[in-house]
């Protein structure tokens, strides 16, 4: 199977992507799947204690995914990636920023 680093950088790569194709105004339907995909992808992460620990995390008050538009996606999923960050001890990232990084590219 894949080292939790590797799998972890590529799953990061693929759920930010996610946000950052999703539409400006989603529809309900869309909404709920979104909330329905996140929690199985935690189920069924293969890193068992990592997916524990992100639905844990995602239980948590105020944690649970905003998925109203691709602004509030976008950022919640800077929030949950800071959250692992910190589990970790690696430094926060600037949510400000998640676009340039994920949608847009950096300017210069
Ligand atoms: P990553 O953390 O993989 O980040 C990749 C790139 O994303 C960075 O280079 C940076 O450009 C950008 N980035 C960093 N932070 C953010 C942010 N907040 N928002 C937007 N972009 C950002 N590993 C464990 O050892 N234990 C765990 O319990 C664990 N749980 C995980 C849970 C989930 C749901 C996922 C997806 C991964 C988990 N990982 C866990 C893996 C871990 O998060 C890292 O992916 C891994 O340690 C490699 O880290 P990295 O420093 O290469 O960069």
């Amino acid at each position: 199977p894949p080292d939790v680093e590797t799998l972890g950088r590529s799953s990061w790569t693929l759920l930010h992507s996610i946000t950052a194709q999703y539409p400006e105004k989603p529809s309900p339907d869309l909404q709920a799947e979104t909330r329905t995909f996140m929690s199985t992808f935690a189920k069924l992460y293969p890193c068992w204690w990592c997916g524990k620990d992100f639905q844990a995390w995602m239980k948590m008050d105020g944690n649970a995914p905003r998925v109203s538009s691709r602004d509030e996606f976008g950022r919640w999923m800077c929030e949950a990636h800071n959250a692992v960050n910190v589990k970790l001890g690696k430094k926060e990232f600037d949510c400000n920023k998640w676009e340039e990084r994920w949608r847009t590219g950096w300017k210069d």
